[in-house]
């Protein structure tokens, strides 16, 4: 083999490499931001749905609530403290993070690309009701909007409404129902 042929071959392969490698750390990327994260807290919502004394846990004090579950295990949970915010008929919270992208990962996972951007990050705060209008969740103007700004110390997540007619069903089929932006406060179910 000459040298030309022997660098193309190399070079080939390191390019080869680089694709596998890239296209794995873009499905674990996705499989973070799709299913370990939203799952989580699918199931955390799913259990306070289902039991009082988890729920009256949980909106007291995140983390150790999440980490009777199993969750709460990655670096996040270390530093920041996880505050639940409940929905009711009469208040729809909201999170963001004003100042970057600080998510609860550890029940969400990592944020979708939209929840970092400029406009979200500001919109959530000067004008939410709109912000949400326009994402397909009109809001009845007495519902009252508490917006809430994440921190490298706090993280927020939101405790959707159960939805009406779901009286029979279990945790898993509860968990199935719960979507990752209602637990943002930008869908309801
Ligand atoms: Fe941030």
């Amino acid at each position: 083999m000459t040298m030309a042929l022997r660098t193309e071959a190399i070079e080939t392969l390191l390019v080869e490499k680089g694709l596998v490698k890239s296209a794995a750390v873009d499905a674990l990327v996705e499989r973070y931001e799709q299913d370990i994260g939203p799952l989580r807290g699918s199931r955390v919502v799913a259990k306070a749905w289902t039991d009082p004394a988890f729920r009256a846990r949980l909106l007291e004090d995140g983390m150790p609530a999440i980490r009777e579950l199993g969750f709460g295990d990655n670096t996040d949970a270390h530093v920041a403290r996880l505050v639940v915010k409940e929905n009711t008929e009469s208040v729809h919270n909201l999170i963001v993070c004003t100042l970057c992208s600080c998510y609860p990962w550890a029940v969400l996972g990592l944020p979708p690309a939209w929840y970092k951007s400029a406009a979200y990050r500001s919109r959530a705060v000067r004008e939410p009701r709109r912000l949400l209008a326009e994402l397909g969740l009109d809001l009845p103007a007495d519902v009252e909007v508490r917006v809430w700004d994440s921190s490298a110390e706090v993280r927020y997540m939101v405790l959707p409404q159960r939805p009406r007619g779901t009286d029979g069903l279990g945790v898993e089929d509860l968990a199935a129902l719960v979507t990752r932006d209602s637990m943002i406060g930008v869908e309801q179910l």
